[in-house]
């Protein structure tokens, strides 16, 4: 089985999914996306340009992201603050636990997440305030 494409960033948003997501379409595809991670443990690899969770997003169009410069910076700051790299590949859980070490348990995610139009809403904001 071939690597999975995972934007660095997307290991926030996957942490603080609440079953919300931009249409039916989109969010259907993430919950399928985070229960192929979950229950298979896949091998990842950490790319900053569209992956396999923005294949189904209204934002990406021409395999580009519309918010190409905010959402790789997000990427680049996640790499830098897991000491991983572009085109690096790990398991699943692997990427989940470090990201958890490095960025969840120790760092303000507003920090990394800013302007993200996801971190207002208020299961998140509560999530992260009671540090999950
Ligand atoms: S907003 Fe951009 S980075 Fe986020 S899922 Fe959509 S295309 Fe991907």
């Amino acid at each position: 089985m071939s690597a999975f494409n995972l934007r660095p960033h997307h290991g926030l948003c996957i942490s603080f999914f609440e079953g919300k997501g931009y249409d039916d379409r989109f969010t259907e595809h993430m919950k399928n996306c985070i229960r192929i991670l979950e229950e298979k443990n896949p091998s990842i690899r950490l790319v900053c340009s569209v992956d396999q969770i923005c294949s189904h997003c209204p934002h990406c169009q021409d395999v580009i992201c519309y918010s190409d410069c905010k959402v790789q910076c997000y990427d680049r700051t996640v790499l830098n603050d897991c000491n991983l790299k572009e085109n690096q590949t790990l398991n699943w859980r692997e990427f989940h636990e470090i990201i958890y070490e490095k960025i969840l348990n120790s760092k303000n995610i507003a920090e990394i997440c800013t302007d993200c139009q996801w971190l207002t809403i208020s299961e998140v904001s509560q999530k992260i305030k009671n540090k999950f």
